[in-house]
């Protein structure tokens, strides 16, 4: 008989073949039939476990990666996560450059997986030498042997979804999607998995959803960056104050933008009603399907995927704290249900 341990090598294994799970409750009262691609399930807890195992392996297949290279990044926490994982099995110092925008249990859960990690302010423009992009670059340049992964501008990041996400949608829905709803960020995410369900379907919808704050939407619309639509937002991870070549804006058919305290309520919401203890951007991908259902986007037959990209537990401090709701003025102006009151036992 033959005695064989049935175990995955590394933790690398199980990145990707996330499940597609039925929207039910939610989803109730809109038109269409409604699931959620969870990425929460990948290892790394979130879509960026793709991105960093596919640019760091594409990098040692080109041998400019070696054993004790270090990586770099600028990260709003998740890819800094996903990277800091990769390092850990592959042997690479990993150094992040994240904005201040990011969670502190962001951070600390960088710095517990080995990551150096620089705070860069927010809200400075993007060519400011504080920024996080010239502060990972100046980075890249004083370190030798080093590698910035630069997943705004880095083609491989849409790819690892061409070769990832899109088929893995194809085949969990058969081939009968018709619309794909997701953040578009680095547009990553979102470009390379229309591309891949576009050549097998063209009619396939892709409907990408920014914040308010962010260029995105009208560079779609005009092709031209309008720093008017620029401001601070909260939500992070979603839109961008520079267009990113990593999108494909062609292989978006249009943009929709979401409140940072609609997204906040509709994120807690997903996690009252189906149980999936989701992060902020996903409520704002649900949010965006709300205000899509009530344009008439869908019909009955619509089959409509939305990629939730990450975990609630990144946002304990935030969405889920009644207390940081309270204080963006978010339980202002609607009578909502807050979370249940904690009873102490005396
Ligand atoms: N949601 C979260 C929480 C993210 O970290 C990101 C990545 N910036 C996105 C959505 C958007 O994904 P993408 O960068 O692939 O557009």
């Amino acid at each position: 008989m033959e005695n064989k341990i049935n175990a995955h090598n590394s933790i690398l294994e199980l990145i990707g073949n996330t499940p597609l799970v039925k929207l039910n409750k939610i989803a109730e009262s809109f038109t269409g039939n409604f699931y959620a691609k969870v990425e929460a399930f990948n290892p790394g807890h979130s879509s960026k476990d793709r991105i960093a195992n596919y640019i760091i392996e594409e990098a040692e297949r080109q041998g400019i990666l070696k054993e004790g290279s270090t990586i770099i990044e600028t990260t709003s926490g998740n890819t800094g996560f996903s990277i800091a994982m990769v390092s850990i099995i592959k042997g690479y110092e990993c150094i992040l450059a994240v904005s201040s925008k990011s969670s502190r249990d962001k951070i600390d859960m960088l710095r517990s997986m080995g990551a150096k990690v620089y705070v860069c302010p927010a809200h400075v423009a993007p060519e400011d030498p504080r920024s996080y992009y010239q502060v990972a670059k100046r980075l890249h340049e004083e370190t030798s042997n080093s590698i910035y992964i630069n997943q705004y501008f880095n083609k491989l990041n849409t790819k690892a979804h061409y070769n990832s996400t899109g088929p893995e949608i194809w085949k969990q829905t058969n081939g009968h999607i018709t619309h794909l709803v997701a953040c578009c960020g680095t547009g990553g995410t979102i470009s390379g998995t229309a591309q891949y369900l576009k050549e097998q379907n063209p009619n396939v919808k892709v409907i990408a959803v920014d914040a308010y704050g962010s260029v995105l939407k009208k560079y779609h619309e005009t092709k031209q960056v309008d720093p008017n639509e620029i401001y601070p937002y909260r939500i992070e991870g979603l839109g961008k104050n520079l267009i990113p070549s990593s999108a494909d804006f062609d292989a978006i058919d249009k943009f929709i933008k979401v409140t940072d305290e609609e997204s906040a309520h509709t994120a807690r919401e997903i996690s009252r009603t189906e149980g999936i203890f989701v992060g902020y951007t996903s409520g704002a991908v649900l949010q965006a399907v709300k205000q899509l259902n009530a344009e008439g986007e869908f019909t009955k037959d619509s089959n409509i995927v939305v990629i939730f990209p990450d975990h609630g537990s990144r946002y304990m401090s935030k969405v889920y704290s009644d207390k940081w709701m309270e204080d963006q003025g978010f339980f202002d102006s609607k009578t909502v249900e807050s979370t249940q009151e904690i009873q102490f036992i005396k």
